[in-house]
């Protein structure tokens, strides 16, 4: 792990949160700051920093990162009334915490991107 990862110490209970999913690939927590009513981070175990950082296994990591979002967008209610997915990439597009992680979002309608 990276030291003085949040995800990271999330993963590893260092830091107290509420893991809605999780396999040996990814796990599920509700984000602290919601933009929305439903809005949870998909983050694998593995500390991938950037896309750019993409490694043997990465697809697998992938899949199973839109598998689990698919799966709490159904727990949550939302799959039918619709969601977002974001993955923001560094500076330009506002990526606060340097472990790759999926954003799900949904609950209202939500404005255009940017
Ligand atoms: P980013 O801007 O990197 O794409 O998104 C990082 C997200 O992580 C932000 O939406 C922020 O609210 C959330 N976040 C940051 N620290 C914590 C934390 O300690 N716990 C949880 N649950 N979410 C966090
Ligand atoms: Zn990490």
């Amino acid at each position: 792990m990276a030291e003085d990862c949040i995800f990271c110490k999330i993963r590893d209970g260092e830091i107290p949160a509420d893991i809605l999913r999780r396999d040996e690939n990814c796990f599920v927590i509700r984000d602290i700051a919601p933009v929305a009513p439903a809005h949870l981070l998909v983050i694998p175990a593995e500390h991938i920093e950037y896309l750019a950082d993409a490694r043997s296994g990465f697809h697998e990591t992938v899949g199973a990162m839109f598998s689990a979002a698919r799966e709490v967008a159904l727990e949550e209610g939302i799959a039918e009334s619709g969601y977002r997915l974001v993955v923001n990439q560094r500076d330009d597009a506002g990526q606060m915490v340097p472990h790759l992680h999926l954003h799900v979002i949904g609950g209202r309608r939500l404005k255009g991107m940017g």
